[in-house]
């Protein structure tokens, strides 16, 4: 396991389990069993793209195994007689599963025949970003990757483990906690932490930052983005502690990392994960494309033919988990898209997305027939006037709707100039309707959208 680098100056101090004993750290067996996993992890993650999908399949193949002859749903589907599991080379043909399935035929997706030694299984919701709330089972196995994958991700970005942490997020209470949390604990030593619900108000979750200077901040990309506006307005003091900024749950807007750099002197990382996925790509420290976690999920980018996309391609994401064996989700349409990266020149052998876009509800659709996903930098806006918060929804191929949060109402001129900008970013002369509202509720779960279609999609 690599040390930290420059930006690292600690070293990793290991979990000691034992009384009497200093060194070298023996953890706890689940810690010790968390450090076997990196240990393997930090060999696979450079092995060919060729034996990664080797051992990936044989896997694959033993969930298709156990889907088929434990789970009613995919006997049914599949018509898998007497238990048969369809073989890894004909998966691309099984059909796909979306996020409307699990919910419809949830009971007929729980395994009638979990392996015991995957653990005990817990029932988990999750609302996502679609405003579908989704009930689904996990195992302990499924969970332990999930913490096996945060230590990589922290090991990619050479963090600071001892240095204390703030996490912005939902379903958290106001704490101070003495350590990072979970079970990366029994595996090595970590400094405070510290959470913060992100439905408080901005000005508020700033002066929090302030008071306790923590060194890394963990939210979502749209609270990220509007405390860093908060910041560089001038609203609240200067805050220099922050080296990292760690987002989740949602696309990433263009202007975030510079906006982060501007603000806090932070770089900016972010994961790609789902609360019934567990991560599914993390970005890579040397390229900044997300690297797929193949050693827990298959990920596929298709086309509206369902083909394979090529690199360059955006495409519908399609995930299979590969540990969860209390409720296998086989090709679960997830609801985002993402473009295909190329062959990473960090030499790792994971494959790679260079972009993650939102919901087919977040594309803008032109009226000759392109689309594509807006993104709006903030220094558009504020190059004209000091809005604080914006949302657009396209009501019709030639309308769109500007909800906006401003002090006061735009002046003509404004309103004229912020057109002559949109019109360029979104590539077509639409006819905009201006609304200023008191403030912007966020969408679903805490999660904000900037940009909102609601015109059919296909
Ligand atoms: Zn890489």
């Amino acid at each position: 396991m690599a040390e930290g680098g420059a930006a690292n100056p600690r070293p990793i101090e290991f979990a000691n389990a034992l009384g009497r004993h200093a060194w070298p750290g023996i953890a706890t067996d689940r810690g010790a069993q968390l450090l076997a996993l990196q240990f393997q992890l930090e060999r696979s993650q450079w092995w060919t793209p060729e034996r990664i999908h080797m051992r990936q399949q044989s896997q694959l193949a033993l969930l298709l195994q156990h889907a088929a002859s434990t789970v009613p749903y995919y006997r049914e589907v599949w018509q898998a007689e007497g238990g048969l599991s369809p073989p890894v080379t004909e998966f691309g043909r099984l059909p796909e599963l979306s996020r409307f399935q699990v919910q419809e035929f949830f009971a007929e997706l729980v395994s009638n025949s979990p392996p015991p030694a995957h653990g005990g299984i817990s029932e988990q919701f999750t609302s996502g970003s679609l405003g579908t709330p989704l009930r689904f089972l996990a195992s302990e196995l499924h969970g332990f990757l999930w913490h096996g994958l945060t230590l990589r991700d922290h090991l990619w970005h050479g963090r600071d483990l001892q240095a204390k942490l703030a996490a912005i997020r939902t379903k958290v209470a106001e704490t101070s906690l003495p350590n990072w949390g979970g079970l990366l604990t029994e595996a090595v030593t970590t400094g405070p932490c510290i959470t913060l619900n992100i439905g408080n108000d901005i000005d508020d979750q700033a002066h929090w930052l302030l008071h306790h200077r923590p060194a890394y901040l963990i939210t979502h990309p749209s609270n990220a983005r509007a405390l860093a506006l908060h910041f560089l307005r001038g609203d609240v003091g200067g805050l220099d502690s922050i080296l990292e900024v760690r987002v989740y749950g949602e696309s990433v807007p263009a202007d975030l990392a510079s906006l982060v750099q501007r603000a806090w002197g932070a770089r900016l990382s972010a994961t790609y994960s789902s609360e019934e996925c567990g991560y599914i790509a993390l970005q890579c420290p040397v390229s900044g494309l997300y690297h797929v976690q193949s050693e827990h999920v298959l990920v596929e980018v298709l086309d509206d033919d369902g083909a394979s996309c090529a690199v360059g391609e955006t495409g519908r994401v399609v995930v299979t988990p590969l540990h969860n064996f209390a409720m296998p989700l086989i090709r679960y349409a997830i609801g985002d898209y993402a473009e295909v990266g190329p062959v990473c020149p960090c030499g790792r052998g994971l494959p790679t997305l260079a972009k993650i876009h939102g919901r087919l509800r977040n594309m803008l659709c032109r009226p000759d027939g392109q689309s594509h996903w807006p993104s709006f930098p903030a220094e558009m806006w504020l190059a004209v006037a000091p809005v604080r918060q914006f949302r657009l929804i396209q009501h019709r191929l030639d309308l769109i709707e500007i909800r906006y949060v401003m002090e006061r109402p735009l002046l003509p001129d404004e309103t004229i100039r912020l057109e002559s900008a949109l019109e360029q970013h979104l590539g077509h002369p639409f006819r905009f309707e201006w609304i200023r509202v008191p403030r912007l509720e966020p969408s679903v779960n805490h999660k904000y959208e900037d940009f909102v279609s609601e015109i059919p999609s296909g």
